[in-house]
């Protein structure tokens, strides 16, 4: 683990009128065209402040969505070319084309009232594809490259490997350089008790991280339909709760591996279940069994009690994946009840995972959090000790 060494943050760069190439997460939920949720566009504002206060000649860059072909409209930058005009009160110039023919002049007249914003970049193939000749073109003109898009930072893509790739002056915003500083203090001498408090829908996604985490935490809370797969592991009858049968095996052996370190797991004792996911009316079992043809989609009230005591000792906490079904609002009681235990604990809180923010964000505890990361897997990736690709390219040589 070398966090952020050998790394040039936007600060180290003389800007003024520098053509900096800003490459942001600006990748948020629209509805009706309109941005939806503003936590990513927020978090990447004191980059682009910065930037602008220092004179520079800002290009910014961001992937939206999964568009199908270029121009399609649904996956457009439009809206959050919108939001940037009114948070920023400048203009705010949406260069159609990814590989523009104009975007050189646009910038030789650009004002210090106007900022660039380049349509969403997976219009163009080139950017997943990782494609030396759009890092060349996005070279073409641009003095300086940041990185500020911690979510993406986990994609070999060309705005995020091949491009700095080739640049000489590049670094990182403020918004990866806090979120790297938080994820180092769950990996570099965590102060202890230490819990992951895990759950989602599915073990099969969080392998990896429990298996990073086995050596590092004192101890795991793991709820959510993840949970039932661990139950039936221990022999639990789960009625038609999702298990997933082909991970039963390895629950059982994490669960031996987790007690031969001496180290404490806490699974449901009690579930909410319904008869069908749609439905929303539940019943609470007596104890971690579910009877037949019923399905587990929350906490239970004695587990919220067992896992909101065990998160009021921890002195760090990791928290990835929701308890229960939390977009219904009959079953977000576990998921709201353990953020309020996570959110009034007095150790480090770190929540990653795109559904965790959002559930995070929703039960109103999300201003007690120490850091709620932008990025699901790029935390996820880092957390499980992978180097990022767009965080390693930007290490100087002698690091
Ligand atoms: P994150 O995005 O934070 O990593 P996941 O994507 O792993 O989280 O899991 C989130 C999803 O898990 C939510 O959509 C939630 O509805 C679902 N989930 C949690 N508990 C259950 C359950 N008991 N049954 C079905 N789905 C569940
Ligand atoms: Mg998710």
């Amino acid at each position: 683990m070398i966090g952020l060494k050998g790394i040039k943050k936007i600060t180290d760069f003389e800007l003024r009128d520098q053509v900096v190439f800003l490459r942001l997460d600006l990748n948020v939920p629209l509805e009706k065209g309109r941005v939806a949720d503003d936590t990513r566009i927020r978090e990447s504002l004191p980059t682009i402040k910065y930037a602008l206060e220092q004179g520079a000649k800002l290009v910014l860059a961001s992937h939206l969505g999964r568009p199908k072909k270029a121009g399609d409209p649904e996956f457009s930058l439009e809206p959050v070319a919108a939001y940037l005009t009114e948070q920023l009160k400048k203009e705010v110039i949406l260069v159609e084309e990814v590989r523009s023919e104009v975007i050189k002049q646009i910038i030789l007249t650009l004002r210090r009232d106007q900022i660039i914003l380049l349509e969403n970049l997976r219009y163009d193939e080139g950017e997943t594809a990782n494609d030396p000749e759009l890092a060349r073109y996005f070279a073409s003109f641009s003095q300086i490259y940041i990185n500020d898009a911690f979510g993406a930072s986990h994609r070999a893509h060309a705005s995020i490997q091949a491009l700095p790739e080739i640049m000489t002056k590049k670094g990182i915003g403020f918004l990866i350089e806090k979120e790297i500083n938080f994820l180092d203090q769950l990996i570099v001498n965590p102060s202890r008790p230490y819990l992951a408090v895990m759950g989602g829908s599915k073990v099969s996604d969080k392998i990896d991280v429990i298996e990073k985490l086995i050596d590092v935490v004192d101890g795991f809370v793991i709820g959510g339909a993840m949970a039932y797969t661990f139950l039936r592991a221990m022999g639990k009858s789960t009625g038609i709760s999702l298990v997933e049968a082909d991970r039963v095996k390895y629950a059982g052996e994490l669960i031996a591996r987790i007690e031969a370190r001496s180290k404490t797991l806490l699974l449901p004792i009690d579930h909410r279940v319904t008869t069908n996911i749609k439905d929303t009316k539940f019943e609470v079992t007596a104890d971690a069994n579910i009877r037949e043809k019923m399905m587990g989609v929350d906490l239970g009230p004695k587990t919220e009690r067992l896992f909101a005591e065990a998160i009021g000792k921890a002195k760090t906490i990791f928290w990835n994946g929701p308890m229960g079904v939390f977009e219904t609002k009959e079953f977000s009681s576990g998921t709201f009840a353990v953020a309020k235990a996570i959110g009034e604990s007095s150790g480090v809180k770190v929540v990653g995972g795109g559904d965790s923010a959002s559930a995070a964000h929703a039960s109103g505890y999300a201003h007690l959090m120490s850091h709620i990361s932008t990025g699901g897997g790029a935390s996820l990736e880092y957390l499980q000790g992978d180097r990022l690709p767009g965080i390693e390219v930007l290490r100087g040589k002698n690091s």
